[in-house]
């Protein structure tokens, strides 16, 4: 016997996955030139020139026992003092290395959060549409994910059935703002009243229900005027989830980290389960050598302007096509309802016209799909026919 659990998680890979490996096979029947596929969450713009030089220097002047050697677990204390004062100078907050845990990306900072958190019993919620390895990371805790709708059409949080689904089961609410699939960004005043909402039901169940900001895409937002609020200084109970995969374009490179502020609820001990569940899940530490660059680095984004071309580019072109989109702030994805109620079949039709989309329905979101426009500008460029061409399938 073995894990069932584990089996059908192995068996049956992500639907983005999925489509990712059809990409592969369809791209070597009939050229890469030829596939538009908009699948994947995966940069397409290069890490900036800073960091080929931190590894250069790295590589050129540390000893490579030290750089390719264990860090502590959670993290090497220079590096963590860097971020910390990254974060201070951006946010005004007064963060320490000793609020920082060292992870392999964001994926890895949720699920040890998650698994830090969990008691049987407890519940998560997420607002749809939300990451659907949520879902994995929660159950495989051994809790339960409740998802949340969100407003139609704007994804703006519905506060009603945000009230109705917290319980004293409550744990955590898991929130991604810029959102993927969406592309939105929850404004100040949401924050707020979320907040509220959260502070309120603490008092009335009375412990903490903390906030997990997944954060991949914090830097990742388009119109210089629009703030992407820091949740830790709207809600105590607050920690964040970050990454360096989108923002440094370095997803294979596995780095990110886990905050945990002094201010919430049980910190000491909260930062002491994150370790152990870092322990439990066998981390040992994130990558030395991309600890170190990020010391160097942290606060550095790569040229962003390109994925800002894109969207533009898109939302333009498929509006005026006669898609209905979600105007995306930020992340690097446009949210599309499908010309049918079936997403998954509006997808099937898609591919006829070599366009690789993804169903929203793992998302919690059906009747959507996403296009991942971290792509070049030339591929969303020679695609635009084929949108065309799909949408007057459709009668538009
Ligand atoms: N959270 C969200 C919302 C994401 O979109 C992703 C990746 O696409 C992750 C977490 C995981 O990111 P990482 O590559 O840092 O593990």
């Amino acid at each position: 016997m073995i894990s069932e659990t584990m089996c059908r998680l192995g068996k049956h890979r992500s639907v983005i996955r999925e489509i990712f490996e059809y990409s592969k096979q369809r791209a070597a029947e009939i050229g890469a030139g030829n596939v538009f596929d908009f699948s994947i969450g995966n940069p397409n713009v290069p890490a900036p020139d800073s960091v080929k030089a931190a590894v250069r220097e790295l590589l050129d002047t540390q000893d490579d026992v030290y750089l390719h050697g264990y860090t502590s677990a959670q993290g090497d204390s220079e590096t963590r003092r860097a971020i910390a004062e990254d974060l201070n100078r951006r946010f005004g907050t007064a963060f320490h290395e000793n609020n920082l845990y060292m992870t392999c990306g964001a994926a890895a900072s949720l699920k040890i959060c998650i698994t830090a958190l969990c008691v049987p019993g407890d519940e998560f919620l997420t607002f749809t549409p939300f990451f659907p390895e949520y879902r994995v990371f929660v159950e495989t805790a051994g809790a339960v994910l409740r998802e949340v709708a969100t407003e139609p059409d704007s994804f703006q949080i519905d506060f009603g059935r945000l009230e109705a689904a917290v319980s004293e089961n409550t744990k955590a609410v898991i929130v991604n703002s810029p959102n993927n699939p969406s592309g939105v960004v929850f404004r100040k005043e949401s924050v707020r009243r979320l907040a509220e909402l959260l502070s309120v039901k603490e008092e009335e169940y009375g412990h903490p229900i903390y906030l997990i900001a997944d954060e991949p895409y914090r830097e990742l937002v388009y119109d210089s005027s629009l703030e992407v609020p820091y949740l830790t200084k709207y809600y105590r109970d607050t920690l964040v989830c970050y990454s360096y995969s989108k923002s440094l374009s370095l997803p294979g490179e596995r780095v990110g980290y886990i905050l945990v502020p002094d201010e919430i609820s049980d910190a000491g001990d909260i930062y002491a389960a994150v370790c152990g569940a870092g322990r439990a899940l066998g981390y040992v530490c994130a990558p030395s050598l991309f600890q170190h660059v990020i010391a160097k680095c942290a606060g550095q984004v790569s040229d962003l302007s390109v994925y800002k071309k894109n969207r533009d580019l898109l939302y333009r072109a498929l509006t005026d096509y006669g898609y209905d989109c979600v105007y995306p702030d930020g992340a690097f994805y446009l949210f599309v309802k499908a010309m049918e109620e079936d997403a998954g079949a509006f997808c099937e039709k898609a591919k006829k016209h070599e366009l690789l989309l993804v169903p929203g329905d793992d998302f919690g979101t059906p009747g959507y799909v996403r296009i991942a426009y971290c792509v070049t500008t030339d591929q969303i460029t020679r695609s635009l026919p084929a949108f065309r061409a799909l949408a007057e399938e459709y009668g538009k």
